[in-house]
């Protein structure tokens, strides 16, 4: 059947891996980029009315029959049996909304579900369905149908465990994207984020920031993007700095711009339905960090992200996959640094390989890539409360 409404999701884990960079060879830039904000609620134009403060207490298993790409034919995530979570689940998504951001936490009140998934670290994703849907999905009722978009987030059960460490699953979920499980050595690690909750924040976060960039349509300055089709109705995201900073850059200033532009723009590419790992054909244009040339080979693997931490254009190993997560991984990490520590607990540091450890904020905002790569967010609205 023609999907109407496009699907975003992603297998995909809180992709906060390490974050490294060279201290030394990146002092502060000279050049302040100011951050040219304008709020606007384009980024989510769900119809928010009822936002449910308690929706952590409604935390249940997915079912586990359910694939986000059948949403089509087998309905809503929900129906069917929907175990409940555990009192300690719940209460750890609920400490994660009180540590979020107000930008995040009022987001995710108005998920129509928050769900646990089981079957280990990339078995988490975001779902948005836009608001034509309602001829597909057979759970979504007409009314539904009146311009509001549906928006699901399912978390991986690892992110919400009594032990449930910010740092060695980042480590963790890049190693097995890597098929080196316990062999990074050039990777950076986060400290001062041992309250599990980091944790399921960053799994939150980073979904979250995949259905921001459905329903911004951040990456579809392209014409020939398939949101942009007439049955779709997504127009032209407010801001093109997806083309101009996370892509191919823009004069007057450097060569800019981390991945090649005109590998993205193309039909596999631009494509809003893939699974985490999943880097199509595009390639970065400063660093070679392509999965299918690391994967399992240690010493190769170290090696790139060594380099990758060195170019001060990613925040990860797990920003290299593809524009998209790029995008993505940044939202987390500013996600992250943004978020305001409870009672007991501190900011999150970051230690980069051969490095300082230092504050998550300082980190993105050391080099000038990643200055404007968190200034394009704002620009999206991805920074401001709805
Ligand atoms: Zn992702």
């Amino acid at each position: 059947m023609k999907a109407r409404a496009w699907l975003l999701l992603f297998g995909t884990v809180a992709a906060c891996s390490g974050t490294a960079v060279h201290a030394a060879k990146y002092s502060k830039p000279k050049t302040h980029i100011k951050i040219a904000a304008q709020p606007d609620k384009s980024a989510f134009t769900t119809d928010c009315r009822r936002p449910d403060p308690q929706i952590a207490q409604k935390l249940c298993y997915l079912r586990t029959d359910f694939d986000p790409k059948d949403l089509f034919h087998n309905g809503d995530p929900k129906r069917g049996t929907c175990k409940a979570a555990s009192p300690n689940q719940k209460a750890r998504v609920q400490r994660a909304l009180d540590l979020a951001p107000e930008y995040v936490r009022k987001r995710l009140f108005c998920m129509k579900g928050i769900f646990l998934t089981t079957g280990g670290g990339f078995g988490s994703w975001g779902l948005w369905e836009a608001p034509d849907s309602q001829k597909g999905n057979p759970d979504r009722k007409p009314n539904d149908g009146k311009g509001n978009n549906r928006l699901f987030v399912a978390i991986s059960e690892d992110a919400v465990k009594d032990d449930a460490k910010l740092d060695s699953l980042q480590v963790g979920n890049l190693a097995n994207l890597l098929h080196v499980p316990g062999q990074l050595t050039q990777v950076a690690h986060f400290e001062s984020a041992d309250d599990p909750a980091w944790a399921t924040l960053a799994y939150l976060a980073h979904e979250l920031g995949h259905i921001l960039v459905g329903l911004s349509n951040a990456d579809g300055s392209d014409p020939n993007h398939p949101r942009r089709n007439a049955n779709v109705g997504s127009g032209a995201p407010i801001d093109t700095c997806f083309e101009t900073v996370f892509l191919d850059g823009s004069p007057p200033i450097p060569p800019d711009g981390s991945w090649d532009k005109n590998l993205f723009h193309t039909p596999l590419n631009m494509n809003r339905f893939f699974k985490f790992g999943d880097q199509g054909t595009n390639k970065q244009k400063n660093i070679s960090f392509i999965l299918s040339d690391l994967t399992g080979d240690a010493a190769k693997a170290n090696a790139a992200l060594l380099a990758l931490y060195q170019s001060g254009e990613f925040v990860s190993g797990m920003a290299a996959v593809s524009p998209v997560e790029h995008m993505v991984v940044t939202f987390e990490f500013k996600v992250l640094a943004d978020a305001v520590p409870l009672s007991g607990m501190s900011k999150p540091m970051i230690r980069p390989p051969a490095s300082q450890a230092m504050l998550l904020n300082d980190f993105l905002t050391m080099t000038r890539p990643k200055q404007r790569q968190v200034d394009c967010l704002a620009r999206l609205g991805m920074l401001t409360a709805p």
